[in-house]
C-alpha cells in the first residue's frame, strides 16, 4: 500500500461522528467509518463515505479484556456488508484526550486477535481502527502487505481542517517574499498552500488568471490541463501569452497554408500557463497537460488534488468535474461568464458571471443537483460536427461567444478567495460555500439555495452513487479516446 495514509471526510459526516463519540458525558463511543479507497504517488486515500453508529449498550459493550468493545454481531454485519460493496471498514472509538491520541495496549492486542480474519473477509483490506480525541486521530491500517498508521485526517468543508495524531511541529517560517500573506494567515497557512496540489482544467481567460494568482498565492503544485492552442483572439485574454505564441504574423496572412502553418508552431495554452506559474513562483511544480478530462487517463491526473476548478465551459467537462469532486471528495469550483445575444437584433441582453463551489456531500452545491448538466446539451456535445450539422443543432460552424478579460476576472477572484479562505481557515464559521452570480449590467450579485435532488448519483448516499468510491468506481468519461 502506498504511504502516507489519510482519511477524508466531508464536514457534515465528521459532525455527525463527533456528536455521536463526544455528547458531553466523557465516556467512550464507538461507530465504523464505510470508505472508499484511492491510491496514487502522494499516498493512499481512505474516503469517508458513510458512518454506522455503535448504539451504546448494543452495539457497543463492555468487553471481556478491554474496557468496551464493539459486539461481534455488529462487527460481523457491518464488515460483509463493505465486503458487498467493495468498501473499506474503519471501526471508531474514541478516547478522553483532547490534542494527542493513541491505541491502548488493549486496543492494539484486539486488532491483532481479530484483524487478521477480517482483512480476509474484506478481500485484503485496506482496513483497520481509528482512535479520535477532540482534536487528533490515530488509525491502525491493516492490509495483507502489512500495517500501516494514519498519518493524518482531512475534514473537508468552508474551513478544511487537519488532524493529527499529536500537535504538529511548529511551522518553518516562511520566505520573507510571503511576509504580507504570513501577517494574514500565518507561517502556518503559507506552509498549507505550499503543499496544495491544485487542478486547473482550462487555461482561457478565467483559468489563466487563476494559474497566475495561485502560484503567486504560493500553491505548491498545479496540474494544468488544456488541449488548445493560444490563437490571435484569445491575445486580448489569455495572462502571458505573447504575439509569438500565437504566431502572429503568420496567424494574420490571407493564405490560409500560412494561417495553418501558424496555427502548427503556436504555443499551447497550457505551456504559457506554466511560464507564468513558474515566472510567479520558481519553487512551483507544474504539468502542463495537453489533453482533454473527457478522457479517464486525463482525468485521473487529477484524482489526488487538494482542489480542483473547472474554467472551461462545456456539459461533458461539467459531468467530468463533478463526478471527481464527488468520488474523491475533492472540494472545487466552477467558473464562467456568459454574455447572451438576441440573435434577431443582435443587442446583448444579458451580462453574467458564475462562481459555483463544489463540496463532497448533499447540499454542498453539487452541479448535478442544481440541473447545470443538463442532458439535451451533453448529447449534443457528444456527436461530431458532421453529425450536428446533419441535425441542424447549429447552421454554422462554431459560434464564437462574447468574451473579455474583465467578465472572467469577476467570477475568478471569487474562486482564488475561496481557495484562500478555506485552506488557511480564514472563513468565518458559520460561512454557507453558495453559488454566486454577478449580473455585470445591474452590477448586482445573487446567491443560489444550495439544492439537492434526493437520488443525485453523484453526491447522493445511494447505494450506486459515485460518491467517496475512488479508484473503485469508474469516471463518465468517454469510452476511448477519438
Ligand atoms: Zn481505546
Ligand atoms: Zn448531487
Amino acid at each position: 500500500m502506498k504511504t502516507p495514509v489519510s482519511l477524508r471526510i466531508d464536514a457534515p459526516l465528521f459532525a455527525r461522528l463527533f456528536a455521536h463519540l463526544f455528547p458531553g458525558d466523557l465516556d467512550e463511543h464507538g461507530a465504523v467509518i464505510v470508505a472508499g479507497v484511492a491510491t496514487s504517488d502522494r499516498g493512499t486515500r481512505l474516503l469517508a463515505r458513510d458512518v454506522i453508529l455503535a448504539r451504546d449498550g448494543v452495539d457497543y459493550v463492555p468487553g471481556a479484556r478491554g474496557y468496551r468493545a464493539l459486539t461481534p454481531r455488529f462487527v460481523a454485519e457491518v464488515s460483509h456488508s463493505c465486503a458487498a460493496e467493495n468498501l473499506a471498514y474503519l471501526a471508531v472509538h474514541n478516547h478522553r484526550s483532547t490534542d494527542s491520541v493513541s491505541f491502548s495496549p488493549d486496543d492494539l492486542a484486539s486488532h491483532e486477535r481479530g484483524y487478521p480474519a477480517l482483512v480476509d473477509i474484506l478481500k485484503g483490506g485496506p482496513m483497520g481502527a481509528l482512535v479520535f480525541a477532540v482534536n487528533a486521530v490515530a488509525g491502525d491500517i491493516w492490509t495483507r502487505d502489512g500495517r500501516f498508521p494514519l498519518d493524518h485526517a482531512t475534514v473537508i468543508g468552508p474551513r478544511v481542517r487537519t488532524l493529527f495524531p499529536s500537535p504538529r511541529r511548529r511551522p518553518r517560517a516562511a520566505d520573507p517574499v510571503y511576509d504580507r500573506h504570513a501577517r494574514l494567515f500565518g507561517d502556518l497557512g503559507q506552509e498549507i498552500l505550499s503543499a496544495l496540489k491544485v487542478g486547473l482544467i482550462g487555461l482561457g481567460g478565467g483559468g489563466s488568471l487563476l494559474n497566475e494568482w495561485f502560484a503567486h498565492l504560493g500553491v505548491g503544485h498545479i496540474v494544468g490541463i488544456d488541449f488548445d492552442k493560444v490563437s490571435l483572439s484569445n491575445l486580448p485574454r489569455v495572462v502571458g501569452a505573447t504575439r509569438w505564441d500565437a504566431m502572429s504574423v503568420l496567424a494574420r496572412c490571407k493564405s490560409s497554408w500560412l494561417r495553418k502553418l501558424a496555427w502548427r508552431l503556436s504555443s499551447y495554452k497550457v505551456n504559457v500557463a506554466r511560464r507564468v506559474a513558474r515566472a510567479a513562483n520558481p519553487n512551483i511544480r507544474y504539468d502542463a497537460v495537453i489533453g482533454n478530462i473527457l478522457d479517464e487517463k486525463t482525468a485521473l491526473l487529477l484524482a489526488d488534488c487538494d482542489f480542483l476548478v473547472l474554467a472551461g465551459d462545456t456539459m461533458q467537462s461539467r459531468l467530468v468535474f463533478n463526478a471527481l469532486c464527488q468520488q474523491y471528495l475533492i472540494p472545487g469550483v466552477q467558473i464562467g461568464a456568459k454574455v447572451t445575444v438576441d440573435k434577431a437584433t443582435r443587442q446583448v441582453t444579458n451580462v453574467t458571471t458564475a462562481t459555483r463551489p463544489v463540496l463532497p456531500h448533499p447540499c454542498g452545491g453539487c452541479l448535478d443537483c442544481h440541473e447545470l448538466i443538463l442532458p439535451d446539451r451533453l448529447q449534443e456535445e457528444a456527436l461530431t460536427n458532421d453529425e450536428r450539422r446533419a441535425q441542424r443543432y447549429v447552421d454554422d460552424d462554431e459560434v464564437a461567444e462574447p468574451s473579455v478579460i474583465t467578465l472572467n476576472a469577476l467570477s475568478a477572484a471569487q474562486a482564488a478567495n475561496d481557495l484562500m479562505m478555506m485552506f488557511t481557515g480564514l472563513f468565518d464559521e458559520t460561512v454557507a460555500l453558495e453559488h454566486t452570480i454577478h449580473f455585470a449590467r445591474q452590477r448586482a450579485t445573487m446567491t443560489v439555495g444550495s439544492r439537492t435532488k434526493d437520488q443525485c448519483l453523484d453526491c447522493g448516499s445511494h447505494p450506486k452513487s459515485r460518491r467517496a468510491r475512488g479508484d473503485r468506481a469508474r469516471l463518465p468519461c468517454r469510452a476511448s479516446p477519438r
